[in-house]
C-alpha cells in the first residue's frame, strides 16, 4: 500500500508518467519555435502537435487553440479580451473568472447549485449589448455540471459572447466544444496530469479576441511570449492519455460512490452536495456537522489522507465557501465541508484509507460531546 492518498485530483492531479517522459526528451532537444532553421522547426512541429491533441481532447478545432500560462490566464484573456463592455459570470465561478474584472454582474445558482437560468435570462433581458456571460462546465468544489447547453442559447438568442471555463471538466468527462455551442473554452493541463503553469484558451473564431499579453506575435498575435515547448508537449501527452482513459476515470464514480455509501452507513446525517445531480464522476463535497473543515483536513492529513477543506483560510480565519454560501448553505454547516477528488491512481485501499482515518475524527468528536 502507497504511504500516503492523495484524493485532491481537483486541485492538481499528480503529473502522468508519459508527462515527464515527454517533457524531459523536449527539455533535451531544445529549440525555438519561432526560429526559422532546423531547431526551431521541429520545435514548432512539436507544439503543433500538442496543439492538435489538445484540441482532440474537446472537440476543437486546432486552429482556435491558444497556449496559456495556465487556466487562469484563459479566462482572464477570455474576459477582459473580447472587447465586450459587460460581462455576467455565475456566482459559482473560479476566482479567475470573478476577479478577472471588477464589474462582473452575478448571476445566482439555485440551491442545488445550478446556475439559475431564469435568473440569466432575467439579466440579458435587461442589457444584452456587448455582452460576455461566462459560466462553468463543472464547478470545482462541488463537481456539479452546469446546464451550459441551455445557457448558450439563452445567451446567443440575446446576442451575447459566450465563454465556458471547462478547466474543470475536461478529461473528467466527455467535453464537445462544437456540441456545447460555446465561444470560447479555458482549459488547464494540470488539472489532467499535465504539468503546472501550462492552459489554453480556444477560441471559435480567434477574430474576436484581442491580444492579451503584449510583446511578439506567438500564438497568432494573441499571446506574445517564447512558447513554454516542453510544457505545452507534456500537455499534449496528458490530452492524449485523458483522452484515451476517459471510459476508466468515468468509473471512478463507483469508487466515489462507495466512499459516501460508506461515510453515510457511519453517520446519517452526513450530506452529499448535489448528491442526486450530474456531478464529476470523482468529486464527492462532504459536510459532517460539528466536525469543522480545518479539524478534518488536519486530522486526515496526520493519517496520510490528502483532501481539501475547500474554503479559504486567511488570516489564521477558515471563511465560509462562497460556493456554498451562493446555495444558500448556513455557514455552520458550510464551515464542515471537505472535498474529496479522486483520480486514475485511487484504489479502493485509498478509500479504506479515508474511511478509516474520518472514523477516528469522528469517533474522537462523539467522545468529546
Ligand atoms: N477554473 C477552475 C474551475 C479551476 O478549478 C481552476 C484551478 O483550480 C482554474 C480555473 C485555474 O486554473 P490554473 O490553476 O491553471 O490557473
Amino acid at each position: 500500500m502507497s504511504p500516503r492518498s492523495y484524493l485532491d485530483f481537483n486541485a492538481t492531479a499528480p503529473t502522468r508518467s508519459e508527462v515527464i517522459d515527454a517533457v524531459t526528451k523536449a527539455m533535451q532537444e531544445g529549440g525555438n519555435a519561432s526560429s526559422v532553421h532546423a531547431d526551431g522547426r521541429a520545435a514548432r512541429a512539436r507544439v503543433e502537435r500538442a496543439r492538435q491533441q489538445v484540441a482532440a481532447l474537446v472537440g476543437a478545432d486546432p486552429a482556435g487553440v491558444i497556449f496559456t500560462g495556465s487556466g487562469t490566464e484563459a479566462n482572464n484573456q477570455a474576459l477582459r479580451a473580447t472587447k465586450c463592455e459587460r460581462l455576467i459570470v455565475s456566482a459559482i465561478e473560479h476566482e479567475s473568472v470573478l476577479q478577472a474584472r471588477d464589474d462582473a454582474v452575478i448571476c445566482p445558482v439555485t440551491p442545488d447549485g445550478l446556475v439559475d437560468l431564469e435568473a440569466l435570462q432575467a439579466l440579458l433581458a435587461e442589457n444584452s449589448s456587448s455582452t460576455v456571460v461566462s459560466i462553468m462546465l463543472a464547478n470545482n468544489e462541488t463537481g456539479i455540471i452546469q446546464p451550459v447547453v441551455e445557457a448558450v442559447q439563452i445567451a446567443h438568442d440575446a446576442g451575447a459572447f459566450f465563454h465556458c471555463d471547462a478547466v474543470q471538466a475536461a478529461g473528467k468527462i466527455p467535453v464537445d466544444m462544437m456540441a456545447l455551442g460555446v465561444d470560447s473554452l479555458a482549459l488547464s493541463a494540470h488539472k489532467i496530469g499535465g504539468p503546472q503553469g501550462i492552459g489554453v484558451l480556444i477560441c471559435r473564431d480567434p477574430s474576436l479576441m484581442a491580444r492579451f499579453v503584449h510583446g511578439g506575435g506567438q500564438e497568432s498575435g494573441l499571446r506574445a511570449g517564447t512558447e513554454n515547448v516542453p510544457g505545452i508537449v507534456g500537455y499534449g501527452v496528458a490530452a492524449e492519455c485523458a483522452l484515451v482513459g476517459l471510459d476508466n476515470f468515468g468509473g471512478l464514480a463507483n469508487l466515489r460512490d462507495d466512499l459516501e455509501l460508506r461515510i453515510q452507513e457511519l453517520e446519517p446525517n452526513v450530506q452529499i452536495i448535489g448528491k442526486n445531480l450530474d456531478r464529476l464522476p470523482n468529486t464527492s463535497k462532504i459536510l459532517t456537522k460539528g466536525l469543522t473543515s480545518e479539524v478534518q483536513v488536519m486530522g486526515l492529513d496526520l493519517d496520510g489522507v490528502s483532501i481539501s477543506a475547500g474554503s479559504a483560510c486567511s488570516a489564521g480565519r477558515v471563511e465560509m465557501p462562497y460556493v456554498l454560501a451562493a446555495m444558500g448553505v448556513p455557514e455552520e454547516l458550510g464551515l464542515c465541508a471537505v472535498r474529496v477528488s479522486l483520480g486514475w491512481t485511487t484504489t479502493g485501499e485509498d478509500v479504506d484509507r479515508y474511511i478509516e482515518a474520518w472514523q477516528k475524527l469522528y469517533d474522537r468528536k462523539i467522545a468529546e460531546t
